[in-house]
């Protein structure tokens, strides 16, 4: 289950896009992660909202970050939850970008050191694993490195290999306030119509220490888990991103369609494709309703 934690206290702001999910603050967060434990769902990833962005994206590694003091709350209040966090800078740069920017470009190699110290500060943080999801190359194997420096050689990267540059990104964009203010991110994002560069990527990703993949979206790219599921022997995470979630309830709020099914049909569609673990903005529903 996807948090989007927010500074203050009390805080339960809804989102437009995504309906039935809110931006909430640490102690609102401890509630309702509270109640998914007692609902019997395992793991929950943090994005994090912090107070201020800046152009170096300080708010992702700063240990008194915003994703930080929520580990340390829900570590405390919650201890059967597997903790998952996302390790990128977007969500922290004034400029919106995954990494820092030199000269009007996102640079790659300054942007690794960064990504790895956030990892590392989650994990001291209380973070049970880390989901880089920045795509710059070889962040992995600085994530990795990193870890075990700081002696945390147990702990697991959830990797995301195969993300696609995508239009499905929308509503989380508003959730997350991270949407690029200049360009976007095809540059390190991949190109829709290819399947083999995303195996190629993930194959990377392996060998720099992934010990998950992740392939995102998800519905739209159903041949590329299947594809990843043949080919590797690695658990395969799949997204179901935002707007995948929010086409189905924008339409069941129509009364178009009836959610409880097409929210079933997609998630066992993926499945089926061959994912191990799913990351849905239904899970809270889905324990209901199973
Ligand atoms: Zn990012």
């Amino acid at each position: 289950m996807p948090f989007f934690v927010c500074p203050g206290e009390g805080v339960v702001r809804p989102l437009e896009g995504l309906s039935a999910i809110a931006q909430l603050s640490v102690d609102e967060l401890v509630r309702e992660a509270s109640e998914c434990e007692r609902l019997g769902i395992s793991a929950v990833l943090l994005f994090g909202i912090p107070e201020e962005k800046d152009e170096e994206g300080s708010g992702a590694y700063d240990d008194d970050g915003i994703v930080q003091r929520a580990l340390r709350a829900l570590r405390e209040h919650c201890p059967r939850l597997l903790l998952l966090t996302d390790v990128c800078l977007c969500e922290y740069t004034s400029h919106g970008h995954c990494g820092i920017i030199r000269d009007g470009e996102v640079d790659n190699d300054e942007s690794l050191e960064l990504i790895a110290r956030t990892a590392v500060s989650h994990v001291e943080a209380g973070a049970d694993a880390v989901c880089p999801s920045d795509m710059m190359d070889g962040r992995v194997g600085a994530v990795r490195s990193a870890l075990d420096d700081a002696g945390l050689t147990h702990t697991p990267i959830v990797a995301y290999s195969a993300k696609y540059a995508s239009a499905f990104y929308g509503p989380f964009r508003e959730a997350a306030e991270s949407a690029p203010s200049f360009g976007d991110r095809r540059g390190y994002q991949m190109d829709p119509a290819n399947v083999r560069e995303a195996l190629r990527e993930i194959a990377l990703d392996v060998s720099e220490g992934a010990d998950v993949v992740m392939v995102k979206p998800a519905l739209p790219y159903l041949d590329v888990i299947r594809a990843a599921r043949e080919r590797f022997d690695l658990p395969i995470a799949a997204y179901n991103v935002s707007g995948e979630y929010a086409m189905v309830k924008a339409s069941a709020a129509r009364g178009w369609l009836d959610e409880r099914q097409a929210a079933l049909e997609s998630l066992t569609a993926i499945k089926r494709a061959g994912a191990d673990l799913v990351v849905t903005y239904w899970t809270k529903e889905l324990a209901t309703w199973l």
